[in-house]
This record gives structure tokens, sequence and C-alpha cells, in this order.
């Protein structure tokens, strides 16, 4: 199925389509994701709160992500949002109400499991019991996948490959950076496709001498000063006529979350900037151009297929 050919609902019936909005102005756009899980399913918590212990903590997650939608919605911008195959099955009716607001419904797998930590088989299951659930749910079309701590690296490209399988038709969890958790860093840091046809929308980076520098998502998104984030991005596009792909969690703007007892480090990456991140998104929101995966992969001239 041509992805292109996908009949959407535009945020409001006067607007032309965005593929308009982008050829007529030659500014490039860049892409919003947003991964949704809860607080307690991010990897820093992954000793502190047992797994089995998710479905008994009261969810926060609608409330965040519903005030992400106002944002958006008054930005008059559309995004990708990747569901988390769990938080769907308790909040069916979240990702309803995402995919009516005229985003795109992604998908962050099932069980939120790192993939050095899956088989092949588990991982196909994992991510085919997801995408089942997000296009029962939203009526759309599931063609892209973010994986739970972008753990697709050098060990786990074979993923890239059940991922075509279970009818993928992109990918945005190689991080084209050294971590200590994830990345390849030789990876292209441009929209590309892999061998196998899948395509892969590489989270941003900034080339600084030797170093690979993330520099629109997560917690560098939050650490970072909206100076810095906005100079990195209009050089990703006007420098490298490339989208900067910026990634955030509706947890990282919830600022009433509970704190349980971790690291310092790691309670510093996972709080630092919370409470100004929604006004740095907003800013940002006016003064760049952002849409969702898909979109940006239609200007890239991929012709998408299930
Ligand atoms: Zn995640």
């Amino acid at each position: 199925m041509n992805v292109a050919s996908t009949p959407r609902r535009d945020l409001e019936e006067s607007a032309p389509p965005l593929a308009i909005q982008h050829l007529a102005s030659g500014a490039v756009t860049n892409v919003l994701s947003i991964d949704v899980e809860e607080w307690f399913q991010a990897e820093v918590y992954a000793r502190a709160i047992q797994r089995e212990r998710w479905p008994t903590i009261p969810s926060r997650v609608a409330a965040s992500t519903e005030r992400l939608l106002e944002t958006l919605d008054h930005a008059r911008v559309r995004a990708t949002f990747f569901v988390l195959g769990i938080v769907a099955e308790r909040l069916p009716n979240l990702v309803r109400e995402i995919a009516a607001a005229g985003h795109e419904i992604g998908s962050h797998g099932w069980g939120h499991r790192p993939i050095w930590s899956l088989n092949r088989d588990a991982f196909f299951e994992d991510v085919s019991r997801a995408r089942r659930i997000l296009q029962e749910l939203s009526g759309q079309p599931v063609l892209g996948y973010r994986a739970p701590t972008f753990s697709i690296t050098s060990r786990t490209l074979w993923a890239t490959n059940e991922l075509r399988r279970a009818g993928y038709a992109y990918d945005s969890s190689i991080f084209p950076t050294l971590h200590d958790r994830y990345g390849i860093p030789d990876a292209p840091k441009a929209i590309h496709q892999l061998e196998g046809g899948l395509w892969e929308i590489p989270p941003s980076v900034l080339q600084l001498g030797p170093l690979h520098v993330p520099v629109a998502g997560g917690g560098y998104f939050r650490l970072y000063p909206l100076l810095l984030t906005r100079a990195a991005i209009r050089f990703l596009n006007q420098r490298l006529a490339r989208p900067a792909v910026v990634y955030v969690h509706p947890w990282e703007f919830d600022e009433d979350q509970p704190r349980p007892r971790i690291s310092r480090l790691s309670q510093l990456r996972h709080t630092v900037g919370i409470g100004v991140n929604e006004h740095k998104l907003q800013q940002l929101l006016m003064e760049f151009r952002f849409a969702s995966c898909e979109e940006a992969l239609t200007y890239a001239g991929a012709a998408l297929s299930a």
C-alpha cells in the first residue's frame, strides 16, 4: 500500500496539505516523534521498579499525552506517536484519541524489552503483537517502529529484517552515536533505506570533531538550553538540508511524577529540564516546521509499503 495515498484528516480543513506548504516554502520539515510510555517504564528504573509491578502502578501517561496533544493542536503540527503495546492495552481510548487528532500512530513494541534481551522469534512476536493492537485501535496502517532504548545496534541489526517481516516500512531506532547503552557511531545520519527495504529515520546528531553529539531528543533535548537546540536545528536544516528528528516522551513533561530513589546520575538523566520542557517545545514548534515520520519519508521520496 502506498502511504502517500492514505487519506488523512488535516488538522484544519482550510490549511493546505503539509506537503504543499513544504514545497511552497522550500523549508526543511523536521520530524516530531513521541514515545508513549509510562514514567516507570523508562530504562533508568529497570532495576528499581520490576516490570511485574507495572500493572499495579497508577497510570500517568494519558494526562501528559493529552497535554501534548493540546500543544500540537495549538501549533497545528502533526507528529508520530510511537505507542507501547502494553500502554495501548491498558488505555485503548488514548490511542483512539491520538489517531482522531490526526497524528500518525507508530509502534514502540509490546513490552518495552530492549532488543538485545530478546531472540529473533520473541522480537518478531513483540513487534507483531504491538502492530496488531495499534492498527485495530487506530484504524490506521502502522508502518513505523521505535525500539525501546534505541536498542538496534550492530549486535541486533537482524531486527530490521524482522521488522520488515512483521509489516513495518520504516524504523527510527538506529542512533548514529556512541552511548553507554545504544548507538552505531558510523551509521548514516540522514534518512536512508536499509538493505532489505526498511527505511531508517535516525535520531539527530551533529558531528563535532570526532564526536557525534545527539542534539534533539530525550535527555539531550531537556538538558540543552533552548538557544543551543535552536542553533542545532537551524544548522541541520540550513547547512545540511536535513530534518531534525526530535523525540520526546510524555513523562518528560510531567513535573509531578513520583521520584523513587535511584542513583544521582540516573535521576538527573531522567528529570533534568522537565519544568521548562513544555515551553521549549512550544517555542520550537512556532519557529520551525514539524511533521510526522511518515510525512518526512514522503518528502525524502520514500515509497512506503507494508
Ligand atoms: Zn521507551
